[in-house]
């Protein structure tokens, strides 16, 4: 099986001191060289960054309005819609993080008085939520426990009942775990006349997003994910339907930075001056993508499953139990409960100043209850899940936790079967 090279080294080592502080010019001119400890990011995001793109972002930078950094945008632009699945014309990535696109994708449809729904069972959907509040929308929220996915019948119901124009969900759940599918949402939204957002922050690059299959009109992620970049850039992508609202819309928006009008200008159009965006954040988005369909996006996809599987065979192997129902997983994120007696934060400490490992621990009302590991890109590979399942052991030994047989053997059974 085919498996991307990210560099490997990693220091463990707690927090270090700053050696020396710019007090004024002279000492300035002996500050140390820079060296942030090499974790194996293991966490939520950002996940780990290919080789490849690093050395892209050594490149020269040239300006937002060279004629070579538009051909740039548009290569990227149109892998990107490859990667979402979508033949949307409009596919730009938004200079900022995964936020800014989830800021655009509400604040460009949903303003003062929009009826907007919301499917709220986990933080990023809270998120969207309170977004949606912020810019005056009236918000129906429909709840799930977080860790559950809303099931076809009470999503047509909720939508046909508020009569929303936007409808708002979220994929690839990161505070969970889950994976929510959208075609039912995405029917009877569109039955109601309804646009829909969904956050596909943590599926973009990792698992198929289908925009176009599934109906999507309004899709966002960010680059630190699975496109395996640094923060910094927030892929978005607006079905034709969507399109035609926004420009439509005869107000101009409260928000000029994240103006989806201007930057279809701006990148689509006239090539008008709206900000200066990174041409070293497109170089590594570029370098990013170019790793994947090298690889070949189902390959990945598949890679990513079969990882996620010997992750959680080797997971229920130490005898720890998962949050959420096989068939709601994410092969990116995962979510295992935390054993009665471990002290979670002191695991994740010792996992990350012993091994150089950086996991997750849970969000809101899953604060303290679940761990949540990420594989994610250049991170979902097989050493890595054996690596991580080897240190999880040590350190809930450390803490008195007996395993109720091998992670690492479970693991290595599941490879060998598939
Ligand atoms: C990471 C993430 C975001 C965006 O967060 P940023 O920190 O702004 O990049 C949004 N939604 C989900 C589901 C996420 O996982």
């Amino acid at each position: 099986m085919h498996e991307t090279i990210v560099s490997e080294a990693v220091n463990a080592g707690g927090p270090r001191p700053m050696t020396a502080r710019p007090a004024d010019s002279q000492t300035t001119a002996s500050l140390p060289p820079l060296s942030p400890p090499r974790r194996l990011l293991l966490g939520a995001g950002p996940g780990m960054v290919d080789a490849r793109v690093y050395q892209a972002m050594t490149l020269p930078v040239v300006s937002h309005v060279d004629p070579y950094f538009f051909e740039l945008t548009d290569e990227v632009h149109r892998m990107l819609a490859a990667v979402f699945g979508t033949a949307n014309r409009f596919t730009v990535a938004i200079s900022g993080t995964g936020t800014a696109a989830m800021e655009a994708a509400i604040s460009n449809f949903a303003g003062p008085d929009t009826p907007v729904a919301v499917f709220v069972s986990g933080y990023f959907a809270e998120r969207m939520s309170g977004i949606a509040s912020r810019q005056g929308a009236r918000v129906f929220r429909l709840e799930a426990p977080w860790g559950e996915a809303f099931d076809e019948q009470r999503a047509r119901e909720f939508i046909l009942r508020t009569r929303p124009r936007v409808v708002a969900y979220v994929q690839a759940e990161t505070s969970t775990g889950v994976f929510q599918p959208g075609r039912a949402i995405c029917e009877a939204a569109h039955a109601a006349g309804a646009l829909v957002i969904a956050d596909c922050v943590t599926s973009l690059g990792t698992m198929p997003v289908a925009v176009d299959e599934t109906g999507i009109d309004i899709a966002f992620s960010c680059s630190q994910k699975g496109l395996c970049c640094p923060p910094g850039l927030s892929p978005i992508t607006l079905s034709s339907r969507a399109l035609e609202v926004l420009r439509a819309r005869r107000t101009p928006l409260r928000s000029f930075y994240l103006d989806l009008q201007l930057l279809d200008q701006y990148y689509a159009g006239a090539h008008r001056y709206h900000h200066t965006a990174s041409a070293t954040l497109f170089y590594a988005l570029r370098e990013g993508l170019a790793v994947i369909f090298e690889e070949g996006i189902e390959r990945r996809w598949q890679r990513h499953v079969e990882n996620h599987e010997a992750l959680v065979a080797g997971l229920e192997s130490l005898g720890l139990r998962m949050l959420v129902a096989p068939v709601s997983r994410l092969s990116t994120i995962h979510t295992p409960l935390v054993p009665a007696g471990i002290d979670e934060g002191a695991l994740r400490t010792r996992l990350r100043d012993t091994h150089g490992i950086e996991i997750m621990g849970g969000l809101g009302p899953l604060a303290g209850k679940i761990l949540r590991i990420g594989l994610m890109g250049a991170g979902s590979r097989r050493t890595n899940v054996l690596r991580l399942l080897e240190c999880l052991e040590e350190v809930l030994r450390v803490q008195g936790f007996e395993p109720a047989g091998s992670g690492v053997l479970a693991a290595e059974r599941h490879y060998a079967r598939s």
